[in-house]
């Protein structure tokens, strides 16, 4: 691929970036998708899907692009999907954009404004793209790499398909969703409208790194009922709700707390609480990678529930847990090859790709759940994601490019 690929690759997501895309939680119950940017760059896209020659686009209501590059092999192979977020997080202010390209980093710290600078000391994966082309921001708003940068390497790479005809490949969808960032977009997936076996989520951090693994998740509602008495005859009476439910929280594992775990170490995180003497409600995240040591957390706040109850008698405690998302890596053992494609691609491309691993879920996560469609996730060449310090390094946008056309190559065969 030459450099008329990687200026175009830059082009594209510098026209994407200064569209004001930032989802707005507040609104997601009612509106779909939360903010009228995120149609914005729906319909661009739509436009420039078509103006590249692709016949089957289709425009969801819900917020979703979907388009279709047919199949040029007469192998029977299974249709590949690669899927990225046009919205961006509102931790930072995400509208109003102002990109700034740096040719030929030096490898100093880089000024964004008077007052904000990106430092190499903060930042030592700067030193990694000495003499590349990096994208920063003004140092007011983020950047929006998350997950532009991904939509921009789909498009580009889907080009490089059309452009490069002679690649055999089978069929390949591309999917625009919206409202991510919130949590949302999952919610009205148009899953009929898909057709993909196997899909990828352009939607990771640095440079080779992928990530097939991510939580296992249960939130549990805890509710703590008391007996209320009139406080000046409650001895031996009164049983406090709220009493119940410190102990309660001060009895879960300070040692598999999140601020205690990382990297494979699941934990109990007490998420919210209200109530008064009478009753409190108490959420409680619960977080693995294996869903058995979920479970067995689960069991660990039931058996909590009745010593809680021992101890304050009368007092009762009734748990619900409910599973939310599960490790998608599940999915992938039954569906290896999307791991398999993906690996071998790196392998042909002279990558180093890094396993990570998601302390969280993905949309990916949801459809791999909820359809049964592995859906590895990819880099996207975007650093510091979520802030004003974020960055993206063009070398390692266009290597997630490089690879997703290499993925459909390989799954051509
Ligand atoms: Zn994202």
């Amino acid at each position: 691929m030459s450099r008329a690929f990687e200026s175009n690759l830059l082009a594209r997501f510098l026209r994407y970036v200064a569209i004001d895309t930032m989802s707005d939680e507040s609104v997601v119950a009612t509106k779909s998708p939360s903010t009228e940017g995120q149609w914005e760059l729906l319909h661009l896209l739509a436009k420039e899907l078509t103006e590249m020659g692709i016949e089957d686009v289709t425009t969801a209501p819900q917020g979703v692009v979907i388009a279709r590059l047919p199949s040029n092999t007469t192998r029977d192979v299974p249709t590949v999907a690669f899927m990225a977020h046009v919205d961006t997080a509102d931790d930072v202010p995400g509208n109003g954009v102002k990109a700034r390209v740096i040719e030929s980093y030096d490898g100093k710290d880089i000024p964004l404004n008077g007052d904000v600078t990106l430092s190499v000391a903060d930042n030592p994966a700067l030193g990694e793209y000495i003499g590349d082309t990096l994208i920063v921001t003004d140092g007011t708003t983020l950047l929006g790499s998350d997950d532009k940068a991904g939509v921009a390497e789909i498009m580009s790479a889907l080009q490089y398909l059309i452009d490069n005809p002679q690649i055999e490949h089978g069929e390949v969808e591309v999917i625009f969703t919206t409202d991510e960032e919130t949590g949302a977009g999952m919610d009205h997936f148009p899953y009929d409208k898909i057709r993909c076996q196997y899909c990828y989520t352009i939607d990771g951090g640095g440079r080779h790194v992928i990530e097939s693994e991510c939580f296992n998740a249960a939130t549990v509602k805890v509710r703590f009922e008391g007996i209320s008495y009139h406080l000046g005859m409650a001895r031996g009476r009164l049983v406090n709700a709220l009493t119940m439910a410190a102990f309660f929280v001060n009895a879960l594992p300070q040692a598999e707390s999140p601020e205690a775990t990382d990297e494979r170490y699941g934990y109990y995180c007490a998420q919210n609480i209200s109530g008064t003497a009478t009753a409190v409600d108490l959420t409680i995240y619960l977080r693995d990678f294996d869903l058995d040591v979920l479970n067995r957390r689960i069991e660990a706040i039931k058996r909590l529930a009745v010593a809680t109850e021992a101890l304050y008698n009368g007092g009762t405690v009734s748990v619900d847990a409910k599973h939310v998302y599960y490790n998608m890596a599940l999915i992938a053992e039954n569906k290896p090859f999307a791991m398999e494609h993906l690996k071998e691609a790196g392998r042909e491309l002279g990558f180093e790709l890094r396993e990570e691993l998601i302390r969280g879920g993905t949309d990916g996560a949801r459809m791999a759940n909820e359809r049964n469609i592995p859906c590895p996730n990819i880099f996207t060449g975007g650093y510091n994601i979520h802030s004003i310090y974020e960055w993206a390094a063009l070398g390692a946008m266009a290597d997630a490019a490089r690879l997703i056309v290499k993925i459909v190559e390989v799954g051509g065969r």
